[in-house]
């Protein structure tokens, strides 16, 4: 059960003004907690902390940093049912999928628990010539100082934990604003990094109002902004962050290429793309949005998928039956709606689903989709996956390029020269061969091109960018 009310963390410490906002359970639609709503005076104290934090988060030991993380990782193991729940509960996720996001986040804590303790640095050759004979140089990894991150309400846990764990193992101080629609899971999180021994002022977790959140992206005491949400409010923030360094986890209409030698296993090819495309309700940055197949597997794939689709069971995310949970709320699960019934309109033909209560929307296959289509060229961002034959692979790989989204795509094929030239091609952050685009852990570097982003996530990419490069040159006498 969820608590009747949540502190926000200020400095560290639980907070509890009069103001509060609604959480609601996101498959009845009502309200089931408040959270403490943070204020402008809040935002300033916040960031005033942090900054004063700096000095005391660099000099933290990495053996210190290590057995904060690990703290962390023990009491998340202890806390998982009940966080678990409460991400169903908040962001409308079947159970058994809650349970792999707690599961995930004790992985990015481990990876974030052993970097720490990773130096950084470097060696340089500085003898270019004969004027540099005798120089030396060595870099150390400096903490860039307090960094803002602002998360959406997708993965809860996962997408703040994402920038969290690797901040505290490369010891900068952060204040975040986690969604508003799923304020619950990060300050579960803040309950938990408040039992350790991070100095004052380490971090902060404020649901804020947008009217008071200026600061967080202005306030030049704060050097890295690092935003995961839609595209258009990232780029709008990279305009107006100033001179601090700004990376942007942001949207994707991804791609998965079935190719021609996939014949004698489509229904593990099947099962992965339905896992792909209708996982936490099609909610995901990489989740399969187009599936791309060779014209001879077409209708068998075809057969495999809508019977996946039609094997899901919509409901209540609590029911330990549900496989497929609503969508955040009902305008998002309309929207949807309406491009399913815009594309139909221009010769698209729905293969299964399209039907909707509420907010749950049903598994929906469709071929036939234009590429100008908003359902083929925006993120449809819920349970709707496009079927498209192609002829030649390049064909395949221009329409995996098409459009401004560039995350990650998926490649089935047993082809080396193709899987090279797929790697060489694709404008996207990762190739993955062999499973769907939808495959991510955090020691690998995670984040788009074109619209979907820019730098990357992964624990040891994101402490990259959390720390600076900082010389030191040796000239022998
Ligand atoms: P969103 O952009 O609406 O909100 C994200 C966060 O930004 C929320 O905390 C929100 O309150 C805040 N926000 C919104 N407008 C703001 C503004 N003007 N100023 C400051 N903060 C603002 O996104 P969402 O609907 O919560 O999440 C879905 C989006 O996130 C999808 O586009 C999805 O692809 C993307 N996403 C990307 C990744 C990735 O790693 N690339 C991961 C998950 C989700």
């Amino acid at each position: 059960m969820l608590a009747e009310r949540y502190p926000y963390y200020l400095a560290n410490r639980p907070r509890q003004p009069n103001a509060a906002l609604a959480v609601t359970d996101k498959y009845t639609g009502e309200t089931v907690t408040h959270v403490a709503l943070a204020d402008a005076d809040a935002v300033e104290q916040a960031i005033a902390a942090a900054a004063l934090a700096a000095g005391p988060m660099r000099r933290l030991a990495p053996y210190v940093r290590q057995e904060v993380l690990e703290h962390c990782v023990r009491r998340f193991h202890e806390r998982a049912e009940e966080f678990a729940l409460a991400l169903c509960i908040e962001a409308g996720k079947p159970l058994r999928d809650a349970r792999g996001e707690v599961t995930r986040l004790i992985e990015t804590f481990k990876a974030a628990a052993g970097e720490a303790v990773r130096g950084g640095g470097e060696l340089l050759n500085l003898e270019v010539s004969p004027r540099t004979a005798g120089y030396r140089g060595f870099t150390q990894r400096v903490p860039i100082g307090p960094c803002s991150f602002i998360t959406p309400f997708n993965f809860p846990l996962n997408l703040v934990a994402h920038k969290v764990a690797p901040a505290i193992a490369a010891g900068c101080p952060f204040v975040l604003k986690p969604s508003d629609r799923t304020p619950v899971s990060a300050l579960l999180m803040a309950e938990v990094l408040a039992e350790t021994a991070l100095p004052e002022g380490a971090f902060s977790v404020l649901p804020v109002r947008l009217e008071d959140i200026g600061p967080f992206i202005e306030d030049d005491r704060l050097k890295l902004l690092s935003f995961t949400g839609s595209e258009k409010v990232g780029w709008d923030l990279k305009v107006r962050a100033g001179r601090k360094k700004v990376v942007l986890e942001l949207g994707g209409n991804a791609a998965c290429v079935v190719d021609r030698d996939q014949g004698d296993r489509l229904d593990f090819v099947a099962d992965r793309i339905a896992l792909g495309a209708f996982f936490q309700a099609g909610q995901s940055c990489i989740s399969v949005q187009r599936v791309l197949v060779h014209e001879e597997l077409y209708g068998a794939l075809r057969e495999r998928l809508i019977a996946r689709a039609r094997a899901l069971r919509p409901g209540n995310p609590r029911e330990e039956s549900t496989t497929l949970g609503p969508m955040i709320d009902e305008p998002a699960a309309r929207r949807l709606e309406g491009w399913i019934a815009q594309a139909v309109g221009r010769g698209a033909r729905i293969l299964t689903g399209g039907g909707r209560r509420g907010a749950l929307l049903d598994a929906t296959v469709l071929e036939g989709v234009p590429e100008d289509e908003p359902l083929s060229a925006e993120e449809a961002f819920g349970p709707v996956v496009l079927l498209q034959p192609f002829h030649t692979f390049d064909d395949a790989l221009r329409a995996v390029n098409g459009g401004r989204y560039g995350l990650q795509a998926g490649l089935f094929t047993r082809d080396l020269s193709r899987t090279l030239k797929a790697w060489d091609e694709l404008e996207v952050g990762g190739v993955i061969v062999g499973d769907v685009p939808s495959f991510r852990v955090d020691t690998m570097p995670y984040g788009g091109v074109k619209g979907s982003g820019l730098g990357r996530e992964g624990v040891k990419y994101a402490m990259e960018d959390m720390t600076e490069p900082r010389l030191l040159v040796l000239r022998q006498e």
